[in-house]
């Protein structure tokens, strides 16, 4: 092969159409570089043959680089237009094998949503911290001193009766499970009594599960949530409590929320009052709304001055500073802000229960 003159006519044609036939017969870009490099590369009859030019005769010269160049045009012209319909096809192709049918059925596993429960708490919790108060939490698995005796239930109070309370074992341990979340706000008053010193109140949201020893039904859990309030300062009154009320209902429903508070009973604060909130549906027009019952109010929490007593339990000197407390449940609050109608529904645990509330943060 080597011995190809640049001089034979007749040899150099050969040679280029062997070269254009194999350019022609190869049906991928690989192929197409296989035969490019046989017969164009260092090796190939041609390029070895090209070089033979500078030991010609001088006379001869011209005649075999015209004739080599012409090879090499032919070969090149060849080759372009060969790797352009290649390309074409494997363009062509690339198309049709990696499509995605988007309306293909997918195997990919479903995100998770935050429960409704957690963002609500949180969005509560934000709400006070951006007041400047502070979110203090607790044990859920409490001493009972905290939980009833520091927020003067006397020994006999009914709450304490075996069929509201889990007590953990052995009864004299004196521990049980948290029943509300109030048992926090002596346990955040306890450390804080130097803040009082210092001048600058106590001003706490603690929230967080509880538990009773109710059965699972479409309004009733025996854990939920709740999220309290406490804030101790001097001079602290009942109007400090609405003025935080309101603006706490005005946050999660709207410019036009308003409470009012009605005459209520609880150990833990003196006066009391059960806190209602206008509906916020119906605004009280509309004998036949569902989320209010007609009544034009819902009943969303508790709330009122703390008892002495209680200060007095977290050491705090009731004559020099007064304080109130409200408290209401975040289970609740979603039930009827959202229109959640069963209690299950947030205790399942399905996603798609989640999902509907979004990633809200
Ligand atoms: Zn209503």
């Amino acid at each position: 092969m080597s011995d190809l003159s640049p001089l034979d006519a007749a040899g150099v044609d050969a040679a280029v159409s062997d070269a254009l036939a194999a350019f022609a017969a190869a049906s991928t870009l690989d192929e197409l570089k296989e035969a490019r490099l046989a017969h164009t590369g260092d090796k190939a009859p041609l390029t070895l043959a090209n070089r033979q030019i500078g030991g010609l005769e001088p006379s001869d010269k011209a005649a075999a680089g015209k004739a080599m160049g012409a090879a090499r045009a032919a070969m090149g012209r060849a080759l372009a237009v060969r790797t352009e319909e290649l390309e074409a096809e494997r363009d062509a192709r690339v198309l049709v094998e990696e499509a995605v049918d988007v309306t293909l059925p997918t195997s990919r596993a479903l995100v998770g949503a935050r429960h409704p429960i957690e963002t609500m708490q949180e969005r509560m919790c934000d709400l006070f911290v951006s007041m400047g108060w502070e979110v203090a939490e607790g044990p859920e698995m409490e001493a009972e001193w905290f939980n009833f005796d520091a927020l003067n239930f006397d020994p006999d109070h009914p709450a304490r009766e075996m069929q509201d309370t889990f007590f953990i074992d052995p009864p004299s341990s004196g521990l049980l499970m948290r029943t509300h979340t109030s048992p926090v706000q002596v346990r955040a008053a306890l450390e804080r009594r130097d803040s009082l010193e210092e001048g600058r109140g106590i001003y706490v949201v603690c929230p967080g599960k509880t538990f009773r020893t109710d059965e699972l039904d479409a309004t009733h859990t025996p854990v939920f949530h709740q999220i309290e309030g406490l804030a101790i300062d001097r001079g602290l009154t009942m109007a400090h409590l609405k003025g935080t009320l309101d603006h706490f209902a005005r946050a999660l429903f709207g410019p036009d929320a308003i409470t009012r508070l009605r005459p209520a009973f609880f150990p833990f604060t003196e006066p009391s009052a059960e806190m209602d909130l206008r509906c916020f549906v119906c605004g009280g027009d509309d004998a036949a709304c569902r989320t209010c019952r007609g009544t034009g109010w819902i009943e969303w929490g508790g709330c009122g001055m703390t008892h002495p007593n209680v200060l007095r339990a977290a050491g705090i000197d009731p004559e020099k500073y007064t304080a109130f407390a409200f408290g209401m449940g975040i289970e609740r609050t979603l039930m009827f802000r959202h229109n959640v109608t069963d209690m299950r529904d947030m205790v399942e645990g399905d996603v798609r229960f989640s999902q509907q509330f979004g990633m809200e943060i």
